[in-house]
């Protein structure tokens, strides 16, 4: 994956060394594995401005654990902005405009022309995820856990043993990133709904319908928002979620891990991997 990557000019700048935080297991568990490893490491989180609290407070559960400032750095324009640049259009896995502006902007940004290696999270057993990778010459992405055979299991003991745990929206969803991701499944939706109904609401608000074309803008292809909280949806998608834990416990003979239960790696693979790590 690295050897694709110029190495950044060294010759006149100093490199910077940058760690990038989503508020998700993997990139917090790679910050708790540097710490110490390289002087003068920063550490940033780019936020959308439509993050969940649990991640807010894990990222400062992480800050006081590094005992250094995680940098916030932010769009200066809001999710909204965008929705009405284009036209009502919600970003989807295809477009996925709302990672470019919302975090990979940002994140170039503050790092400007300056020599950088990029330090992105990716584990030993996930050979199909790239993770952040920059077309400018002057950041090389590493991959430390790729390069140390630092899998799920060392993942999660590094953040038991740091004393940080898993950030609590891991009790009903899989992964960082906005409430509102498009990248979540259907259980999450509803997950979303009876953790945080404000959040859903504004989350339904985005979802707009064009009476005179026929035209709807929603998170999910065919169903709405509201579509997917009518009792007896609700009812289905919990049944088949109970089903595919269990297939996958059984599949697993009762070893079951936290990405058994979401949907393995299959899914891992439909994550946006700047916001999911
Ligand atoms: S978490 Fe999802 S919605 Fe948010 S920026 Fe990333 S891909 Fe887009």
């Amino acid at each position: 994956m690295t050897d694709e990557q110029p190495t950044p000019d060294m010759s006149d700048k100093p490199v910077r060394h940058i760690l990038a935080i989503s508020g998700g297991k993997d990139s917090s568990a790679l910050a708790v594995y540097m710490r110490g490893k390289v002087e003068n490491m920063e550490y940033v989180f780019c936020d959308t401005g439509e993050e969940l609290e649990e991640t807010y407070e894990y990222i400062s559960k992480l800050q006081d654990y590094l005992c250094t400032e995680i940098t916030t750095l932010k769009s200066e324009r809001d999710f909204r902005y965008y929705v009405d640049l284009y036209n009502g259009v919600l970003p989807d896995a295809r477009t996925r405009w709302c990672t470019r502006m919302l975090k990979l902007k940002p994140y170039e940004n503050y790092i400007g022309d300056d020599p950088v290696i990029s330090y992105v999270g990716i584990r030993a057993d996930e050979p199909h995820r790239t993770g952040y990778i920059s077309t400018k010459p002057n950041i090389k992405a590493v991959f430390p856990f790729v390069e140390d055979n630092i899998r799920y299991d060392d993942v999660m003991r590094m953040l038991k043993d740091a004393g940080l745990g898993l950030p609590r929206y891991y009790d009903w969803r899989s992964r960082s990133g906005c409430y509102f991701c498009f990248y979540q499944q259907k259980i999450e939706w509803v997950g979303l709904k009876e953790n945080h109904p404000y959040l859903f609401k504004k989350a339904r608000a985005f979802e707009k319908f064009d009476p005179e074309t026929g035209d709807r803008y929603t998170w999910n292809q065919g169903e709405s928002l509201d579509e997917l909280v009518k009792p007896e949806r609700v009812a289905r998608i919990r049944e088949e979620y109970e089903k595919r834990k269990l297939r996958e416990a059984n599949a697993f003979k009762g070893n079951q891990k936290l990405k058994d239960v979401w949907g393995g790696d299959d899914d891992e693979e439909l994550s946006c991997n700047i916001c999911h790590l």
